[in-house]
């Protein structure tokens, strides 16, 4: 068979936006948009296949190719440097381990770990076969029930792509879930499309959940923590201060008030049966921390994104020895970071920065404009640190930049000399030489206001000959094309482009994979399993953890909705359970489905029917026409359109005359009524993708700025 397992869930998702969580009536009336959709998804045909663009792309390009290496790798080249056989340098290595320091866990569950040699074989009569190294091309079978003494693990969202980071620990019927954050389709479309984690495996153990940690504020890890809230409102949040700060200022735009637990590197806590502790990570936002999560079944390192930058602009860099005392107590499993992976070396450190930005304001002579990322609290206090010490005052641009960097200051981590800071407006009658703009917009998003300035279109700002735009920031892969645009368009006025080709204006918050080998090297884990990444990062990391004398198969190539056990020391895949995509279609109407779906490699002989209605969110009633939109049609097939439209248009009245307020069933309602007009008249199979966008045209949907921030990790 050829499905991958990302197109497994047939249905894909459409949330709305989440309701206030205050208010239980409105709660309540929204709440059904997230019923699951498992019963329906045969009546639409297919229509499955079009919901996982990226991530199915992804693991044709990439999986298949690095097949043959790991079989034959498992079968019989073991690193004769593996974690096992140098029990010397590990306090508990060498399989005997029964770690004094383990006792704090209270629950022995140390013991495990050293019992791994012949625990193997007294496990297996209850233990399925490993499905280590599997073909994650095929879907593999559900997981058997979860063994007593074990820690399962599965990822909803963030391994195999970049973006939704969101990972599930499960102990004893507990739950722990490690960030939880959206993903933002790479294509320019200027509709809004959040992708969340999807929730659907942990809906109905909701209730279950101990806390939800968060390792850090970007917005792959804390992107869909509203939409989680709406599931249960109570989770207990658990984040360094400034994290928490920017989950606050998020969760407040959609009127909730999450209950936080403020921690820091020296926080040792407890929710269930599981431990948490800390340590500081260096990344390109403030106030990053690792985990150091303790269970009865074992001990689990999460990097979350990491760097090792060793001149920081903050002093803070990752805490080695911290993550080396945990190394000594014994690390059974580590989630590593896989963003860099494939790049050999160190990475840039933020350290740089600020001379290069001191150097060319300096040499300004007109307008210096600067985009970065909206929560690169670093890159902007070099940029505020420039201006100032060239007599110019700065302006911030984009309202996500605004946001941050108010709450970075407040908090103390944005020191900015009183006066320095001036308004979009006045900045704009200042003289041109007197002023540093800080904007976000770095990658061509059409609607941000550098893209404006570089249109011409912008009310405030005029690009003139002579300026100076600094792209601080990385080009997201498939956003090329709108970024050189941008690019093209400023040259073209006359001002200086500078990228990181020119001059040192960029460093990643991802450390490359000479990094990542001192990390491993400190955790010493015994198992390790790649995260944050695309399939091509993971690879590079499993082979970084080889190197550094990790089992081959005990590195375990999950992705998302493969379980993971950790038992007796050991990790295992033990299968998979359906993870699709949650989509949060916002108030843009761009015919979001169709250009996704001009990406998607498997479109079908039947090609896609796509539909969008706009419905008011109290009433259900349609706002305006249905927009209905084919790809794959012939010509002669054109005469399609009007005739879906007229049907969905009475479809939704008569739905909306029975009073259905429930977003997913007016989907499966659409889908089943084109599925039938299409197959009895045109005899036809398309993919047919509704999406009901609910509106009360009171501005509480999500920013498109805030939107584009979620990819900003890189
Ligand atoms: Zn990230
Ligand atoms: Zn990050």
């Amino acid at each position: 068979m050829t499905e991958t397992r990302n197109r497994s869930r047939k249905v894909t998702r459409k949330a709305g936006p989440p309701a206030e969580t205050t208010d239980t009536a409105s709660n309540e009336a929204a709440s059904p948009v997230f019923q699951a959709p498992t019963a329906d998804a045969s009546a639409s045909g297919g229509n499955g296949q079009g919901g996982n663009s990226k991530t199915a792309a992804n693991n044709d390009n990439n999986e298949n190719s690095g097949q043959n290496d790991k079989k034959s790798g498992n079968g019989n080249r073991r690193s004769n440097r593996s974690r096992g056989s140098r029990g010397g340098r590990n306090n508990n290595g060498g399989g005997n381990n029964n770690n004094g320091s383990n006792g704090q866990n209270g629950k022995g569950g140390g013991n495990n770990r050293g019992n791994r040699n012949n625990g193997n074989n007294r496990g297996r009569r209850n233990v399925p076969k490993s499905m280590q190294g599997a073909d994650l091309t095929k879907r593999l079978p559900e997981p058997p029930k979860q063994a007593k003494d074990s820690l399962r693990i599965y990822a909803l969202g963030g391994i195999s792509e970049i973006g939704r980071n969101m990972t599930v620990f499960e102990y004893d019927g507990k739950l722990l879930i490690i960030d939880c954050g959206v993903l933002f389709p790479s294509s320019g479309e200027p509709g809004v499309d959040l992708i969340l984690p999807d929730f659907g495996p942990i809906e109905n153990k909701i209730d279950k959940v101990e806390a939800l940690v968060v390792t850090h504020a970007h917005e792959d890890h804390i992107g869909a923590i509203p939409w989680l809230l709406k599931l249960r409102p109570d989770i207990p949040i658990v984040a360094s201060r400034f994290t928490i700060a920017l989950i606050a200022a998020k969760c407040k735009e959609h009127r909730q008030r999450p209950k936080f637990i403020e921690v820091n590197e020296k926080s040792d806590v407890k929710y269930g049966p599981f431990r948490c502790r800390f340590w500081a990570v260096n990344h390109s936002v403030p106030d990053a921390l690792g985990i150091m999560l303790n269970t009865p079944a074992g001990s689990v390192v999460h990097t979350g994104d990491i760097k090792l930058d060793q001149t920081p602009l903050d002093n803070r860099p990752t805490d080695l020895p911290a993550l080396s005392r945990y190394g000594d107590e014994g690390v059974d499993l580590m989630l590593c970071d896989s963003t860099n992976a494939n790049i050999p070396g160190v990475s840039a450190s933020e350290g740089d920065i600020p001379a290069t930005f001191k150097r060319l304001v300096a040499g300004a002579k007109q307008r210096v404009i600067i985009a970065s990322f909206a929560s690169n609290v670093y890159r902007v206090q070099a940029a505020i640190d420039a201006a100032v010490a060239a007599g110019r005052k700065v302006a911030f641009n984009g309202r996500s930049m605004i946001r941050n960097m108010e709450i970075a200051e407040k908090m103390g981590f944005l020191k900015v000399p009183r006066g320095t800071i001036v308004s979009i407006d006045d900045a704009s009658k200042m003289a041109p030489h007197k002023v540093v703009l800080i904007t976000t917009g770095t990658q061509g998003e059409p609607m941000a206001a550098l893209s404006r300035m570089a249109r011409r279109e912008h009310r405030q700002i005029t690009v003139r000959d002579g300026d100076l735009i600094v792209f601080s920031s990385s080009l997201i892969p498939g956003n090329e094309e709108a970024v050189f645009g941008v690019m093209n368009m400023l040259s073209q006025i006359g001002a200086e482009v500078i990228t990181n080709k020119e001059a040192k204006v960029h460093s990643s918050g991802h450390g490359y994979g000479g990094e990542l080998l001192f990390l491993y090297n400190a955790a010493r884990p015994k198992n390790a399993m790649p995260v944050h990444g695309e399939w091509r990062h993971l690879r590079a990391n499993k082979e970084l953890a080889i190197s550094t004398g990790v089992d081959r198969d005990r590195v375990v190539l999950a992705q998302n909705g493969v379980v993971v056990d950790l038992a007796k020391g050991r990790a295992n895949v033990v299968g998979q359970i359906q993870v699709g995509n949650l989509y949060v279609d916002g108030v843009s109407m761009g015919n979001v489905d169709a250009d996704t779906l001009t990406d998607r490699t498997n479109l079908g002989a039947g090609g896609v029917v796509s539909i969008t209605c706009v419905i008011d969110n109290r009433t259900a009633r349609l706002l305006e026409h249905p927009t209905v939109a084919t790809t794959g049609f012939s010509e002669d097939d054109r005469n399609v359109v009007p005739e879906i439209a007229e049907l969905v248009e009475n479809t939704m009245n008569d739905l909306a005359a029975e009073g259905e307020n429930d977003t997913y069933r007016m989907v499966q309602k659409l889908r089943r009524k084109v599925g039938k007009l299409m197959s009895s008249k045109y005899k036809r199979e398309p993919v047919i993708l509704p999406t009901i966008v609910p509106t009360s045209g009171d501005g509480s949907y999500i920013d498109d700025d805030e939107v584009r921030a979620s990819r900003e990790s890189l």
